[in-house]
This record gives C-alpha cells, sequence and structure tokens, in this order.
C-alpha cells in the first residue's frame, strides 16, 4: 500500500540553526532546520495568500451562489478558514465577509434536514452566531441562536460525527465556547447524550466493547464515522461515573485490538486491512481522541497509545492528497495535539516537518500530478483549503486544534 503515501525520508529531528550556517541545498532541509519564529512566518504569509485564493475560487468566481452549502466540502469551509484568519491575523473585513458567506449557506441550507456542524445546519446557524457575536452584532446572533433551536434531531439519526448525533453536540459545544457556556443548556445538550449512550449500550451488549454504534450497517472505528469520533465528542461533555467508565473501556477496547503495527482498523466488520492512515479511518483520529482520554482520565495507557499511534502517522502519514480529513494537513495535527499535551520538542519537530513538506512541494507536486489535491480542491476538509487552515494554526502551535474535532 505505499502507493497512498510518500516515504518520509525527513531527518526524526534537526535542531534549528540560523539560516546562514546551513550548508544545506535542499531547500526542504533548510525549512526543517529553520528557527520557528521563521518558519511561522512564511506558513503565515502562505496560508493568508492561500485563504485569498480559496475566496477567489469558492465565493468570487461562483458569483455568491452556493452550491454545496456544508463545511466539510462546501462554502462554510471558506467562512470557517476567514473566521481561523481573523484569530491568527486581526481583520474585521475578513469577519464580516465570513458572515455574508454563513448568510448564503444559510439560504442554501434552509431545507436540509442535516443536522451536524461538518455537514449540517447546525454548522451554519453555530458559525453564523459566534461570527455575529464577534462583530458585536446581537440581533444576528440571536437570528442564528433561533435558527439552531429550530434544528430538530429525527429518531432515526444515526451517532456519528458527520451526519449524526454527535456531530450535532459539537455545534452546541462550538457555541458554549465561543459565546459562554449555557448558550445551549446542559439539560437540552444531556438529553442527546442519552440517546447516544442507548443506541451505544444496545449494540455493545452484542459486542465485547461497552459501546458499538453503525452507521449503514458498518460497525466503524474512525472519527468520521465511528468510535472514535463518537467517544471524542462524548469526552467534552459532563457524564455520569458509570458513563465515563463506559467511554473509558471503550478506548481501551479499540487498543486492545489495534493492528500491531500500531495503526487501527477502519470498522469492528474489517479487522484486517492495515491500510489507512487518516483521520477518518486509521491512527491519526484516534490519536487525536487518546490525547483527550489522557487529558480527561489521566491514564498512561491513553499517552502511550497515542504516542505509538502518532509513530504509525510519522512513517505512513505522508499521505498523497492535501486536505485535512484523508490528508498531509489533517495528519499534522495529531503531532500539535501531542505537543501541546506534552511540551516535548520532539512532536513541534514533527508537525514542522510535515507542514514544511507541505509548503515546499505541495504545489509543485499537485501539478505534477503525483499529489491528489481533493475532489473537491478548494474545500476544507479535502482540498487546499484544510492546508490554508493548518499553515495559519501552525503559528501559534498550543492553540491549534483540528477543525471541527478539537475543541
Ligand atoms: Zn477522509
Amino acid at each position: 500500500m505505499a502507493d497512498r503515501f510518500f516515504p518520509n525520508e525527513m531527518p526524526d529531528f534537526v535542531e534549528e540553526k540560523e539560516p546562514l550556517t546551513v550548508a544545506s541545498e535542499d531547500s526542504l532541509m533548510k525549512l526543517l532546520s529553520m528557527p520557528y519564529s521563521s518558519l511561522s512566518e512564511r506558513l503565515k504569509r502562505a496560508g493568508l495568500d492561500l485563504k485569498e485564493t480559496v475566496v477567489v475560487e469558492t465565493w468570487g468566481l461562483s458569483g455568491r451562489r452556493v452550491r454545496d452549502f456544508t463545511l466539510y466540502s462546501g462554502t462554510l469551509g471558506t467562512a470557517f478558514l476567514l473566521f481561523k484568519a481573523c484569530q491568527v491575523s486581526p481583520n474585521r473585513d475578513d469577519l464580516a465577509l465570513c458572515s455574508e458567506i454563513v448568510k448564503a449557506c444559510d439560504s442554501a441550507s434552509s431545507h436540509s434536514r442535516d443536522v451536524t456542524f461538518l455537514c449540517g445546519r447546525a454548522g451554519v446557524c453555530a458559525l453564523g452566531a459566534v461570527a455575529a457575536n464577534q462583530l458585536g452584532d446581537h440581533e444576528l446572533q440571536s437570528y442564528y441562536l433561533a435558527q439552531f433551536k429550530e434544528i430538530k434531531l429525527p429518531i432515526e439519526l444515526p451517532d456519528e460525527l458527520l451526519y449524526g448525533r454527535a456531530g450535532f453536540l459539537w455545534a452546541c459545544l462550538f457555541l458554549n465556547k465561543h459565546i459562554g457556556e449555557g448558550t445551549i443548556p446542559s439539560n437540552y445538550m444531556g438529553a442527546v447524550v442519552s440517546e447516544i449512550f442507548k443506541s451505544g449500550r444496545g449494540l455493545g451488549a452484542r459486542s465485547k466493547c461497552p459501546l458499538m454504534f453503525e452507521w449503514y450497517g458498518e460497525k466503524y472505528w474512525g472519527a468520521a464515522h465511528g468510535l472514535t469520533g463518537i467517544m471524542h465528542v462524548l469526552m467534552h461533555v459532563k457524564l455520569s461515573p458509570s458513563e465515563a467508565e463506559e467511554v473509558k473501556q471503550t478506548l481501551k477496547y479499540m487498543i486492545k485490538f489495534r493492528f500491531p503495527s500500531g495503526n487501527y482498523p477502519s470498522s469492528e466488520q474489517d479487522r484486517k486491512r492495515d491500510c489507512l492512515v487518516h483521520w477518518c479511518h486509521g491512527a491519526p483520529g484516534v490519536a487525536l481522541t487518546l490525547v483527550k482520554a489522557a487529558e480527561v482520565f489521566g491514564d498512561r495507557e491513553f499517552l502511550e497509545a497515542a504516542v505509538a499511534a502518532a509513530e504509525v502517522v510519522w512513517n505512513r502519514g505522508l499521505l498523497k492528497r492535501v486536505g485535512i480529513c484523508h490528508g498531509v494537513s489533517g495528519n499534522t495535527y495529531v503531532f500539535l495535539s501531542l505537543y501541546r499535551l506534552t511540551g516535548n520538542k520532539e512532536f513541534l519537530y514533527r508537525a514542522k516537518a510535515f507542514a514544511s513538506f507541505l509548503l515546499d512541494r505541495a504545489h509543485k507536486l499537485i501539478s505534477e500530478g503525483e499529489m491528489h489535491e481533493g475532489d473537491n480542491r478548494y474545500s476544507l476538509f479535502e482540498g487546499i483549503g484544510g492546508m490554508a487552515y493548518l499553515f495559519l494554526d501552525m503559528t501559534s502551535p498550543t492553540n491549534a486544534r483540528f477543525p471541527s474535532y478539537e475543541l
């Protein structure tokens, strides 16, 4: 399966040096040894330039029309990138443009039945409310919060992150983080949490894992559609001691039955093919969730498993795709997350290495057809919108968060 990723030939660690003392002719090696503050400036400039390109391609050239409103692959992803750019380089015009784009997504999604942050109406209303809050437009904030509260969760809703209950809960958490605790009351979220446990226990009773879920008949393990993503969101909400124990034991079950390589299966049914090292399926998504588990539960086992998963990402995670969901940009967040947890500079170096690889080579590799720019080439989760987002996040590594996943 070597054709999925580039062999990682970068050194395990490179000391930072002043540029004049670096003899190497190799432009990537120069970036790896560059002091972080200088590299950070380069990444910031590249990220802001890419953001402009994404805005032109997904908004300007489309005549400001919205075809796909979602944050995952559509226009709301551009608004989320603008929101990130404002945090790195405060700019009221970008914030106003973010709000204008959300408004168009609001119209385009008014009849959507999808309810999550990444792929549904909750993402539109939550980002709209938060952008309005930062603009000081209280009337607009009230409008989006009222719209958010209008979202009805169908009885037959799945539990996973992209289309299910966990993805709706994440939107509630985003609102509470940015507007204030209680914006979405805990009893409202608690009812959704109870539904998740109810369905998880039902399938869990028929397996050796305390909680288990299905999406289109498949018992996925990954962050996008399965256990990893659902456990991740549950660790952000108030749980009873017994619920917390179920989450903990579910993660321990996954660690116990991971591949000998340290990677994780895509699903309960597919325990043999050790090939995907993506956020959506495999070690990267699990590593981010294990970092959260180490923070919440403090067990050393979770930190050790997260480090083992990060090793898989270092060796097999230089994917031939650029994006967040199943590309190099998303995989870089594993190292940023471990750096935030441990303060270990080796993880920061590894994040720097993956980001430098993209900065140095992504455009060339894409133009030569060696790297795929994504099915939606400017989108946040599949395309270069994700690379722009990562570059901007690299400028403040302890504040970096995997978009729409880490809070
Ligand atoms: Zn993916």
